[in-house]
């Protein structure tokens, strides 16, 4: 089942926003050195160029800044207006000297604050407030959103020796931070609870929901993402499954695809991810049968060469189906259809209806691409 997509905040990251109805946005984050302003400021054009709407990069050491300041005055006079997010791990003075320059911030509640394993509760609170108050506080005076982003991998020792290595503890992580979130009305937050372990990872997210609605706290956008996922087949499905399953919940803002590959290549999975759960409907829809002993013409050619001329339409569905005896049934939504009639045959359908019959495989695409040109055209 479907659920309805959960009616979350509306965040603004610089220009963009994110939550509410607005499409899911599909980011990713620089492998380059920070520092390195001209591979750095390559990597974004590139980011940028297939598709990706959000740049994330690590700021480790405030010469970084400086690289910062460079990248973001060449974006503008490159009018290449795209959010560019700060990770910052481990110090909060770094976090709070980079929100000037860029659009978000994302901190880790697991290191942000050093929290003694034996502190008390109400030790634990009084040291986040101390360290994340002035950080709202710069973070609302420049209009800039701010990312927690807890990590199933790096709990707070205070929060593994309470609840351990659990998604209870994930939870627990946040708390502290969301209570002083909403006393000092700071609410451009989005919140994320990854795990390279997929069932841990969307079960997070699933108690995470929860845990707002029954706290009462705002709806925060969630940015969805499996950590650590690998490289290749198997990382992609590890991405498409934890990813694909919250977003059939109707959870998820924006998400990242982690690769161990370079960045660009994230950003074509995302949005395949996002397409077959129609949770964000960017090109063609493309239904085609795994061919069996009743298929008798190639298609996989036909198939790919229609896939080829029609990638960039936007909102239909086209079948290829083998034959006609599963492959009506199957297709009987495509709004367009190519489906074998008899050797080296195929019939052209519109909607349904059979407008070309026993077409010889090698005009099949001509003419199927014919079909669609006249519909554009109204004839
Ligand atoms: S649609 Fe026809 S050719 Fe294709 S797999 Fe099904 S039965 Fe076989």
């Amino acid at each position: 089942m479907i659920h309805r997509r959960r009616s979350s905040k509306v965040v603004a990251i610089g220009s963009l926003l994110i939550g509410g109805s607005y499409p899911i946005r599909v980011q990713s984050m620089t492998n380059t050195a920070t520092g390195d302003v001209v591979s750095t400021l390559a990597q974004i054009r590139q980011l940028a160029d297939t598709g990706c709407e959000i740049v994330r990069l690590a700021i480790i050491s405030p010469s970084e800044i400086e690289a910062l300041r460079i990248l973001r005055t060449s974006l503008r006079r490159d009018k290449l207006d795209i959010p560019l997010v700060a990770d910052v791990h481990f110090s909060p003075a770094l976090a709070s000297a980079v929100i000037p320059f860029v659009d978000k911030l994302r901190i880790n509640p697991g290191n942000f604050v050093k929290l003694r394993e034996d502190n008390t509760p109400e030790e634990s609170g009084k040291n986040i407030r101390e360290i994340f108050v002035p950080l709202l506080k710069i973070l609302k005076k420049e209009g800039k959103s701010l990312r927690l982003g807890v990590n199933h991998g790096s709990l707070s020792k205070y929060i593994l020796k309470q609840y351990g290595n659990t998604v209870e503890g994930m939870l627990a992580s946040i708390v502290d931070y969301l209570k002083i979130a909403q006393e000092e009305h700071f609410e451009a937050l989005v919140l994320s609870f990854k795990a390279n372990h997929v069932p841990t990872m969307v079960q997070s997210y699933r108690e995470a929901d929860r845990m707002l609605a029954k706290n009462e706290f705002p709806a925060y956008p969630f940015h969805l993402g499996v950590t650590e996922a690998g490289n290749a087949a198997y990382g992609r499905i590890k991405g498409a499954v934890g990813i694909g399953s919250l977003l059939l919940d109707g959870l998820g803002d924006t998400l990242r695809v982690s690769l161990t590959e370079n960045p660009c290549e994230e950003i074509s999975v995302a949005y395949d991810i996002l397409q077959a759960t129609g949770a964000r409907i960017s090109r063609t829809e493309y239904v085609a049968c795994p061919t069996c002993g009743r298929t008798h013409f190639n298609l996989e050619k036909v198939f790919n060469d229609i896939k080829a001329a029609t990638r960039s339409l936007k909102g239909i569905k086209i079948a290829v189906m083998g034959c006609g005896i599963n492959g009506l049934g199957e297709m009987a939504d495509a709004d367009y259809a190519c489906v074998g009639s008899g050797k080296g045959k195929v019939d052209l359908y519109d909607h349904g209806r059979c407008i070309e019959r026993d077409v010889p495989e090698d005009e099949a695409v001509a003419r199927f691409l014919k079909i669609l040109e006249n519909r554009k055209s109204g004839s």
